[in-house]
């Protein structure tokens, strides 16, 4: 509990001396406490949940293995599926992990936002990124359109809607990248002609592990992870992320800057 002694830059420790200061003071350690109540919730939830995305993989990998102990000499055609299997599920593993690194990272960095040509970054990702789809990338893309943010984060952010976008929509369907800006906002959206987002749904699927309706999404390969990495890059960059239904279907997802 500090106040600021007139004589002196430094604020120095009080004692409070009133009723009014004693109640003030209490409510400060109630607020305090129940941010930190939340926050290791928060976490342990976390934890839980990645554990519980992490056996999954493992379970496979050590029945494989336990199948060809087993089974491997007697019955060699068992050999090269059981491998198959165990690859495919490292690889599972090895993403999530990186997932995870990803939004550890996220939490702590701190960083500085210069200057970002969007435009320009939007074109050259939009010309990469069209061959590694069988998918038409339709562009919408304003000119001379200037944000404060991080490159590697911008590019990390689209890169990550267009595969959402890729995933979640028919392959013979167009995806469109758009940037535009009014009066007081810089818009970049990524729109998709795919099955959409429920509206009950549109906040979950922002937070970790969330997938829309668990079937929809099974045979789609996917950890519920890259939208609360996004959530978290938009945020170290200063932006706001939503999502809208596109017509007559599909998702838009916007993030939008306040002009200053
Ligand atoms: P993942 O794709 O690994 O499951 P995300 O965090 O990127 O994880 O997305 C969370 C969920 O949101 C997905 O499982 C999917 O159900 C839904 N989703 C994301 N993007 C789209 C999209 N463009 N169209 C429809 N559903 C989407």
């Amino acid at each position: 509990y500090t106040s600021n002694n007139p004589d002196s830059d430094q604020p120095t420790l009080t004692v409070p001396d009133s009723p009014r200061e004693v109640h003030d003071l209490g409510q400060a350690f109630n607020v305090l406490l129940v941010a930190q109540n939340e926050r290791l919730q928060h976490e342990r939830q976390f934890i839980s949940d990645a554990s519980h995305e992490l056996r999954t993989p493992i379970a496979a990998i050590r029945g494989n293995l336990s199948l060809i102990r087993r089974r491997g000499a007697a019955h060699p055609e068992v050999i090269p599926e059981s491998l198959q299997f165990i690859d495919e599920e490292s690889l599972r593993m090895q993403h999530l992990i990186e997932n995870l690194l990803h939004l550890s990272r996220a939490d702590r960095a701190k960083l500085v936002l210069t200057d970002q040509d969007l435009s320009f970054l939007l074109l050259q990702l939009g010309e990469h990124y069209q061959p590694s789809i069988d998918q038409p990338l339709k562009l919408a893309i304003d000119p001379d359109i200037h944000v404060a943010g991080n490159a590697e984060m911008l590019q990390q952010i689209v890169v990550a809607l267009l595969d959402n976008a890729h995933k979640y929509s028919p392959h013979d369907q167009p995806i469109t990248l758009r940037l535009s800006q009014d009066a007081t906002h810089v818009n970049l959206a990524v729109a998709d002609l795919g099955e959409g987002i429920p509206d009950d749904q549109k906040e979950a699927i922002f937070q970790r592990f969330y997938r829309v309706d668990q079937s929809r999404s099974q045979e789609i390969e996917g950890s519920g992870l890259g939208l609360a990495i996004v959530k978290q890059l938009v945020s170290l960059n200063q932006a706001q992320i939503t999502v809208t239904n596109n017509q007559p279907q599909g998702s838009i997802f916007t993030v939008s800057w306040l002009k200053r």
